[in-house]
C-alpha cells in the first residue's frame, strides 16, 4: 500500500505543479484558467481511479469513492490548488495529492472505505486575490453572501461573480444551494511553521485555529519639541509611549503562558517617520498595529481589556494620547477532538506520536468546523517557510499521514448492514 501512496502523492504534485503562470515558484489564481487546469487533473486521476466527478455551483469538486455504508454521512479529505502569487509547490497541493492517493489506497487494496469517501478540491482558498476568506467552502456550506460575490480580483479589477461565470461557473446559484449536509472533513496541509521541522516530527495534528483581534491603524499623538531643548519632564514623547506599550504588552502576553492558555501578540507598521519627523526633534506622532491572536475568544477579549488598560496608563504617565482606529476579528475555530483523537490512535499503531496543535493560519478545515462539521487538519513538517519559492516538504512525510489516515478509517463500523 504505501508503494501506491507514494506514487500517487509524487505524480500528483508533479501534475499540478506543471501548471503555473511564469515563475520563480507557482501562481495559480483563485477562479483563474490555471487552477481550473489543476482541478481538471485531479478530476482526470480521480476517474481513473473510478471515482464519481461532481463539481457544484462554485465548481468545488468532488470525487467520490462508494463506501460500505452508503447511507452514512460521507468523509470528506481535501484542500486546494489555487496559490499566492509565485508561491510554493505545496500549499494546497500535499492536501490534494494526499487525498487522491487515500482513495488509491483504498482502490488498490480493494477494500471499500467505511463510509463514501469524497476527493475534495475547494477552489479560491488563498484570499490574496479576492478580499474573501474560504470562497470555495463556504459556497460548498451554503455559506456565501451576496456582497462577497462582488468582491474584486487584485489582479484583474473583474468581481468574483465574472470570474466564477468564466471557469464555467453557476454564481447565481450559490446563494440559493442549501449546502452540504453536515458531515466530516480531513484537511491535510503544510504546516507553515517551524515547529515540526524543528521537533522532527513528520506530522502533527491540529486541534484548532487561531482567531485574531487587530488595530491595523492606531496612531499616537505627543507633543513635537526640540531634542536638545525639552526638558525630560515635559515631553509627551510618542515613541517612549509606544516601547512602554510594547514591554507592557510583552510582560502580559508571558502571563498568559504562564496560565497555560494560548496567545500570540505581535506589534508591527511601528512608525514615527512622518513627514514632521526629524533627527532633532522630540517624536510628536508614531503610527503602529497590533495582531493579537488566540485559541480562545475569552483570551482575546481579557486581553484587549489589558491592552486598553496599558493605554490608560501610558497616556497618564507620558501625556500623549493614543487612537486605535477601528478594530478587525476573526473568530478561533475548535476542530474535531473526536477525529484528532482517532487519528492519533491509529499513528500511534503505526508507530508515530503526532503532537496536537494549534494552525496559526485559516484554513478551510476552519470554514467547515463553522458550518457545525466534524472537521480536523494534519499538519505537515515543511521547512523555508511558506508563499514562496522555496516552500520545502518530503512527500515520504505526506505519504506517512496518508497511511495513518488510511489506518485511522479503514477499520470503522457504521452499525448498518454491508449493501
Ligand atoms: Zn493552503
Amino acid at each position: 500500500m504505501s508503494r501506491i501512496i507514494k506514487d500517487t502523492v509524487d505524480r500528483l504534485l508533479d501534475r499540478i505543479n506543471a501548471i503555473s503562470d511564469t515563475g520563480p515558484g507557482f501562481t495559480r489564481p483563485s477562479y483563474s484558467p490555471l487552477e481550473s487546469q489543476a482541478h481538471a487533473v485531479v478530476a482526470e486521476e480521480a476517474e481513473r481511479l473510478g471515482l464519481t466527478v461532481t463539481r457544484d455551483a462554485a465548481l468545488n469538486l468532488f470525487a467520490r469513492l462508494p463506501g460500505r455504508d452508503r447511507n452514512a454521512a460521507p468523509l470528506y479529505v481535501g484542500s486546494h490548488v489555487d496559490t499566492v502569487a509565485m508561491g510554493g509547490a505545496f500549499d494546497g497541493a500535499a492536501g490534494v495529492a494526499g487525498a487522491v492517493a487515500l482513495a488509491a489506497a483504498f482502490v488498490d487494496s480493494g477494500e471499500r472505505p467505511p463510509v463514501d469517501l469524497v476527493v475534495t478540491v475547494t477552489r479560491a482558498e488563498e484570499s490574496v486575490w479576492f478580499p474573501v476568506s474560504y470562497i470555495g467552502s463556504r459556497s460548498a456550506l451554503g455559506r456565501l453572501t451576496a456582497p462577497e460575490l462582488q468582491a474584486v480580483r487584485a489582479d484583474t479589477g473583474r468581481t468574483l461573480t465574472d470570474h466564477i461565470r468564466a471557469e464555467g461557473g453557476q454564481p447565481e446559484e450559490i446563494l440559493s444551494g442549501a449546502g452540504l449536509a453536515a458531515a466530516r472533513f480531513i484537511e491535510l496541509h503544510i504546516e507553515q511553521g517551524p515547529v515540526l521541522d524543528n521537533a522532527g516530527e513528520p506530522f502533527g495534528i491540529v486541534d484548532g485555529v487561531r482567531g485574531g483581534l487587530r488595530y491595523r491603524q492606531a496612531r499616537i499623538d505627543g507633543t513635537w519639541a526640540h531634542s536638545g531643548g525639552a526638558p525630560r519632564s515635559a515631553r509627551s514623547d510618542t515613541v517612549f509611549a509606544l516601547a512602554d506599550l510594547v514591554v507592557a504588552m510583552d510582560r502580559r502576553w508571558g502571563e498568559v503562558l504562564e496560565t497555560g492558555q494560548d496567545l500570540a501578540v505581535t506589534f508591527g507598521r511601528v512608525d514615527a517617520a512622518t513627514p514632521e519627523h526629524a533627527f532633532a526633534k522630540v517624536p510628536g506622532r508614531t503610527d503602529f498595529c497590533i495582531d493579537l491572536r488566540s485559541d480562545d475568544v475569552a483570551v482575546l477579549e481579557r486581553m484587549d481589556e489589558a491592552f486598553k488598560a496599558e493605554i490608560a496608563a501610558v497616556e497618564a504617565a507620558r501625556g500623549v494620547r493614543f487612537d486605535l482606529g477601528a478594530q478587525s476579528r476573526s473568530h478561533p475555530t475548535k476542530l474535531s477532538a473526536a477525529l484528532g483523537d482517532q487519528i492519533a490512535t491509529a499513528a500511534g499503531r503505526l508507530g508515530f506520536a503526532p503532537r496536537r496543535m494549534l494552525s496559526g493560519g485559516g484554513h478551510d478545515a476552519a470554514a467547515f468546523a463553522q458550518a457545525g462539521w466534524e472537521s480536523v487538519m494534519v499538519f505537515l513538517r515543511n521547512w523555508n517557510g511558506s508563499h514562496n519559492p522555496d516552500e520545502a516538504m518530503n512527500p515520504e512525510d505526506l505519504a506517512s499521514a496518508v497511511a495513518t489516515l488510511h489506518e485511522a478509517i479503514a477499520f470503522e463500523t457504521t452499525g448498518a448492514a454491508d449493501e
